[in-house]
């Protein structure tokens, strides 16, 4: 690994999805790779978004027809290459009269079915609620539907699975180190970083998601920066409204869509809103978001829910690329990579976690050309288990799940499962080496791993980005989990969990 004293030949300013999968990307290719983030890794965007590896069903109300192609194209991909913390997911579109007909409803669904080539992931097809699991869920007025599919992902897995891998090809991954200024010295790009010390490279790329605009304009001092339509999405999490595995897309009267999600097996994850901001900073769940969203879905609940049930909720901010005269609902959610005129250096702006491998593709075929794509068909850390010729990601996962429950019989079955879907592959070691002390619902060994494998250094990272434990561990263990890290057992508590967006490390 280079140190960071090395002339780089890449530094990328922004450790989220897209510029951890450019870091990946590059250094597989042999390029020297340098990534910096202000906070934790993926501890923006990317680990805020519903979640959904999504052509999104829609976009093609605006004919984006080209973005929904490569998204759905990908969902397969993603499938494949990380199934530890991925699946296939099922929705339910009840027809709702008043709302887009029925008919519209199956010829969108046909043309996302057909729209690119599917492997595991199944095709839709028309439901009676009145005798499918899925309809108790519901309010009787609501008897049909369309059952279609798309992809579930860990989001901020998906960005520690992918700096793990950049990582062991060599790149320094420096979290928790804000930029202060970026300066061209002859041909070199010289980082100052916060903390005093000095990164050099010959190319840079921001990839600083909603900040990127201000990184390019105040830290990088380049006046050609694009502008960015800041959208902030809320979502809350719930108990749990239906134990099958479907998700909902309910369409609401004001012409949106809201998805009730199953998530984390107990609760539903129920999002988003959409809603102007003017800095990532400004981004928070309001009390009426909150509000909106449970209108929003008791409009089709049978059971409603009341803000009691509400036990979490989050806020990000998409970096959308701002087209003048558009609502947000109408902007692109497509990527475009700017490139700054002689100055070998590139910002990326816009983007969905669904693309991060093709945008980084895209990257790397303007800066190394001459190398090949190597990302669509090699597994993430997590998802390198052993595979038999022609099995997919997914049916290879489900088996070595299944022989790893039989082989640590000591262990229970459900702890296994929840090890294996959330660091895949290295579950196996981790547990020949024993797990250590229970503190009440998570174990010593792996703070352990996620402290010495996955730049983990507090309760925050553990509790609501490595995993989702915050939901679920009592404030006892929350306390012992801040202990360990040497925190006042009151930090977990106090833990704002994503109720404001923020930019850990810049004031
Ligand atoms: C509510 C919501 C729901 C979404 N749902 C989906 C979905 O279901 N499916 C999907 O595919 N996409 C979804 N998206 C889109 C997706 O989440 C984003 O496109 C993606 O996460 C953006 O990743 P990024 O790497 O560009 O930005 P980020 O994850 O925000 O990363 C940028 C990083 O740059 C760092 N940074 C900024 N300034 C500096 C500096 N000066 N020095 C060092 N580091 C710096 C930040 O700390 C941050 O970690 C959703 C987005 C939102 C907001």
């Amino acid at each position: 690994m280079s140190d960071i004293n090395s002339l780089f030949d890449l530094a990328i300013i922004g450790a989220g999805i897209n510029g951890a999968g450019i870091a990946r990307d590059a250094a597989g290719r042999g390029l020297s790779v340098a990534i910096v983030d202000s906070g934790d890794v993926g501890g923006a965007t990317s680990s805020a978004s519903t979640k959904l590896i999504h052509g999104g069903l829609r976009y093609l109300e605006y004919y984006a027809f080209g973005l929904v192609r490569k998204a759905l194209a990908e969902r397969e991909v993603l499938l494949d290459i990380a199934p530890h913390i991925t699946w296939p997911q099922p929705f339910v579109l009840p027809h709702a009269p008043g709302m887009r007909p029925e008919w519209l409803l199956r010829l969108g669904t046909f043309l996302y079915d057909n729209l690119a080539r599917r492997q595991v992931v199944p095709g839709s097809a028309r439901i009676d609620l009145r005798s499918e699991r899925a309809g108790r869920a519901l309010a009787s007025d609501y008897r049909s539907a369309m059952r279609y599919w798309d992809g579930w992902v860990d989001d901020a897995r998906l960005v520690v699975d992918n700096l793990k891998d950049a990582r062991e090809r060599g790149a320094l991954v420096l979290p928790r180190t804000p930029v202060a200024r970026a300066a061209r010295v002859g041909d070199v790009w010289e980082l100052a970083l916060a903390d005093g010390r000095t990164l050099r490279a010959r190319r840079l790329i921001n990839a600083a998601g909603p900040w990127a605009e201000d990184v390019a304009r105040r830290v990088m001092g380049l006046n050609d920066a694009p502008p960015l339509r800041l959208v902030q999405g809320s979502h809350i999490v719930t108990r749990r409204v239906h134990l099958g595995r479907d998700a909902f897309m309910l369409q609401q009267p004001d012409g949106r869509i809201i998805f009730i999600i199953p998530y984390e097996r107990d609760y539903s994850l129920i999002g988003t809103t959409e809603g102007d901001v003017q800095r990532p900073e400004d981004a928070t769940v309001s009390d009426a978001e909150v509000s909106y969203l449970l209108a929003a879905a008791n409009r089709y609940l049978a059971r409603p829910l009341t803000p009691d049930d509400v036990v979490h909720r989050f806020v990000g901010v998409r970096p959308l690329i701002l087209e003048t005269g558009k609502a947000d609902k109408e902007t692109t959610r497509d990527y475009r990579l700017v490139e700054h005129a002689g100055q070998d250096a590139m910002t990326v702006v816009g983007g969905k976690i669904t693309t991060y491998r093709v945008l980084a593709e895209d990257v790397m075929a303007r800066i190394a050309p001459r190398c090949k794509g190597w990302t669509g068909s090699a597994p993430l850390p997590g998802g390198a288990i052993e595979r038999r010729r022609g099995e997919h990601g997914q049916a290879a996962f489900k088996r070595w799940l299944e022989d790893l429950q039989r082989r640590e019989a000591d262990y229970d079955p459900k702890l296994i499962k929840r090890l294996a879907m959330t660091i895949g592959a290295p579950t196996q070691t981790l547990l020949a080496g024993g797990l250590g002390r229970n503190l009440g619902g998570v174990f010593e060994a792996e703070l352990d791993y996620f402290r010495r494998e996955e730049w983990a250094v507090s309760s925050a990272d553990v509790l609501w980005r490595r995993t989702k434990l915050g939901l679920h561990l009592d404030a006892a263990a929350q306390g012992e989990v801040a202990r360990w890290f040497g925190e006042e057992p009151a930090a977990a508590a106090e833990i704002p969990a994503g109720h404001r967006f923020a930019r850990p490390g810049i004031a």
